[in-house]
């Protein structure tokens, strides 16, 4: 019996979690927290670098930031699509303004972006503000 790595969204630990095991139950062994909450957490720099290295499950980041109007008017278009393929995909943002090293290293030049990362690597990014659905098929492709 397998196991997937997840990466806690809360506290950042890298959880393993058996195959068997319903993924929407799971909780962080350290923290409790559930590993995949329905809603799109903002996440820190740290956990982005160890979700995005480790993760089982795909990662799909929002890159945004507070003064963006694109971005907040994605915010919950992005939410509801976060909700739809809870289980999945994980949808977090990342808040390039308090974390700008993450921009940096992940080589952001408009936001909003987003980024999906698969097995522990970059898979595709789009730029650009858009509706609820075609997130959810963007992030599930
Ligand atoms: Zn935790």
């Amino acid at each position: 019996m397998g196991a997937k790595k997840i990466t806690c969204l809360s506290c950042s630990q890298i959880n393993r979690v058996s195959d068997d095991k319903p993924l929407d139950q799971a909780v962080c062994g350290t923290c409790r927290k559930k590993l995949i909450p329905t809603k799109a957490m903002d996440i820190d720099f740290n956990t982005l670098n160890k979700a995005a290295s480790t993760d089982d499950i795909p990662l799909i980041v929002d890159f945004w930031a507070p003064w963006c109007g694109p971005c907040r008017s994605m915010a919950p278009e992005f939410s509801k699509a976060a909700e739809i393929v809870a289980g999945k995909a994980r949808l977090v943002k990342l808040n390039t303004e308090v974390h700008k090293k993450a921009g940096t290293k992940f080589g952001i030049r408009g936001i909003p972006t987003m980024i999906k990362f698969k097995g522990g690597k970059e898979v595709k990014r789009q730029s650009g503000a858009t509706q609820s659905a075609a997130i959810v098929t963007w992030a599930l492709k």
